[in-house]
C-alpha cells in the first residue's frame, strides 16, 4: 500500500486522542486531501496544527471501544520509522503543520512498538534538525529505559488512563492494568521530570474515554483531579466514548453531548479556581447536572450569597457566577485605591458578565439590577 492511502487510514485512527479541549478539527481530512492534519489549540489560544497519526493500526490488545482491537479482522498497515519521518517532514516543511503527536497499536511487543515511535522522533532531532514540537504517547507498559528515551526527544508525553478507576479500566480492556501499566509509567515520567527538567519539558498529560463505563462524574474528577496532585499530570482530555462499528461495544450508549464540557468545566474550577470537590453539586448518581454549568450549579448551592462587591475575598468573587479571574482582580485594584462599586454598570465595565452576577452580589449592601 502506498503512503498515501496509509496516511488516510492511520491518519484517521489518530483522531480520537485528544490534544486540545474539544477541539480536534478533522475539516483537513474529510476533505481527502491531506490527512493526518488536526487542529490543536496552545495554552495561549493559538491555534496550531499538528500532524496527528498512528504508527500501524497492528493490534494485539483488546481495548473494546477501539476498532483496532487484535479480534476485528480488516487489513492492517504500518509505517516504518523511515516513511513517518519523510511524510511529516513534506507536511512541515511546505508549512502544513507545525508539530508532531504520534501514538501506535501495539502489534506484539510494547517495546518495539514504542521503539519504533522514538525512532521517529529521534530521527527528526538528529537527522534532520528538527526543532518542533514532539508529543509522544508513552505506550501502557513501555519499560523505563526507553519512556526515558522517548522523554529525551519529545516535548510533551502522555499515558493514556481511559477509566477512572481499575474496576473501569478492567471493564474495558483485559491487556491493560490500571495501576502497573498506567499509573506506575506516570509515577516514573514525574520522577525523570525531577531529576531532569529538559525530559519531556512540557510535562506530562493523559486522557479519560468518558460514557464507555458506568463510572461517574464524581470517580473522573477525583481521579483526574488526584492525577493533577500526586503525578504532576498537567492537563486531563476527557474524549466522549464512541461507539464504533466492530467493536464489542458498538452498542454501547454515547455520553449525552453536554457530558464532556461539564467535565472541562468542573476540573477548571478545581485546578484554576481553587475550587475544592465538595463545593461542585452533584445528583445521588453521582453525575452533575446537564442543563446548568458547574459554577452556577455550586453558586445557588452555596448560603456565602449574596456577597458585598465592596468587601469581598478574591476567593468569594471567584465564586460568583459572571466573576472570572481577570475581572476579580480587577475589582480588588479597583478597590485599593479606594474605588467604591455602586451599580451593576461599574462591574460590567470591568468585565463582569452582569447577567450571571446579578443575584449573587450586592453593592453597598443594596441588590442592583441589570437594568
Ligand atoms: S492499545 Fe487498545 S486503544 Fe490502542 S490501538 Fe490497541 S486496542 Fe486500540
Amino acid at each position: 500500500m502506498n503512503k498515501v492511502n496509509k496516511m488516510i487510514i492511520l491518519g484517521d485512527s489518530a483522531r480520537y486522542d485528544l490534544c486540545n479541549y474539544g477541539n480536534y478539527n478533522t475539516d483537513n481530512f474529510l476533505s481527502g486531501k491531506l490527512p493526518g492534519i488536526y487542529n490543536a489549540t496552545a495554552g495561549n489560544g493559538v491555534c496550531i496544527p499538528l500532524f496527528k497519526v498512528i504508527m500501524t493500526n497492528k493490534c494485539s490488545n483488546d481495548c473494546r471501544y477501539c476498532v483496532n482491537h487484535g479480534g476485528n479482522q480488516f487489513n492492517r498497515v504500518e509505517f516504518t520509522p523511515e516513511e513517518l519521518t519523510s511524510i511529516f517532514l513534506d507536511y512541515y516543511n511546505t508549512r502544513l503543520v507545525e508539530g508532531l503527536f504520534l501514538s501506535s497499536g501495539i502489534p506484539k511487543d510494547v517495546d518495539v512498538s514504542m521503539e519504533n515511535m522514538v525512532e521517529v522522533a529521534r530521527k527528526l532531532r538528529m537527522d534532520h534538525e528538527y526543532n518542533g514540537y514532539i508529543h509522544l504517547k508513552i505506550l501502557p507498559g513501555t519499560s523505563y529505559d526507553l519512556l526515558k528515551r522517548a522523554m529525551s526527544l519529545a516535548d510533551r508525553v502522555s499515558v493514556n488512563i481511559e477509566a477512572a478507576t481499575p474496576d473501569g479500566l478492567e471493564e474495558l480492556s483485559t491487556t491493560k492494568t490500571f495501576n502497573n501499566d498506567i499509573i506506575r509509567r506516570m509515577k516514573w515520567i514525574k520522577r525523570l521530570r525531577k531529576k531532569d527538567e529538559n525530559l519531556a519539558p512540557s510535562g506530562q498529560s493523559t486522557q479519560f474515554i468518558i460514557g464507555a463505563t458506568n463510572e461517574t462524574d464524581t470517580d473522573i474528577l477525583k481521579c483526574a483531579n488526584w492525577l493533577v496532585k500526586k503525578l504532576d499530570i498537567n492537563r486531563s482530555y476527557f474524549s466522549p466514548f464512541n461507539s464504533m462499528k466492530n467493536t464489542p461495544l458498538e452498542n454501547h450508549c454515547e455520553p449525552h453531548p453536554k457530558r464532556t464540557s461539564r467535565l472541562y468545566q468542573a476540573d477548571h474550577l478545581i485546578q484554576s479556581y481553587g475550587f475544592s470537590l465538595d463545593e461542585l453539586v452533584f445528583e445521588e448518581d453521582g453525575n452533575m447536572k446537564l442543563d446548568m454549568d458547574p459554577k452556577y450549579s455550586a453558586a445557588l448551592k452555596k448560603d456565602m450569597f449574596p456577597v458585598e462587591i465592596n468587601s469581598a475575598s478574591y476567593k468569594e468573587l471567584l465564586r460568583v457566577p459572571g466573576i472570572g479571574k481577570i475581572s476579580a482582580r480587577r475589582i480588588i485594584e479597583s478597590r485599593k485605591i479606594n474605588f467604591t462599586f455602586k451599580t451593576m454598570e461599574d462591574l460590567k465595565k470591568i468585565g463582569v458578565n452582569i447577567g450571571r452576577a446579578e443575584i449573587f452580589v450586592k453593592l453597598q449592601s443594596s441588590y442592583q439590577k441589570t437594568f
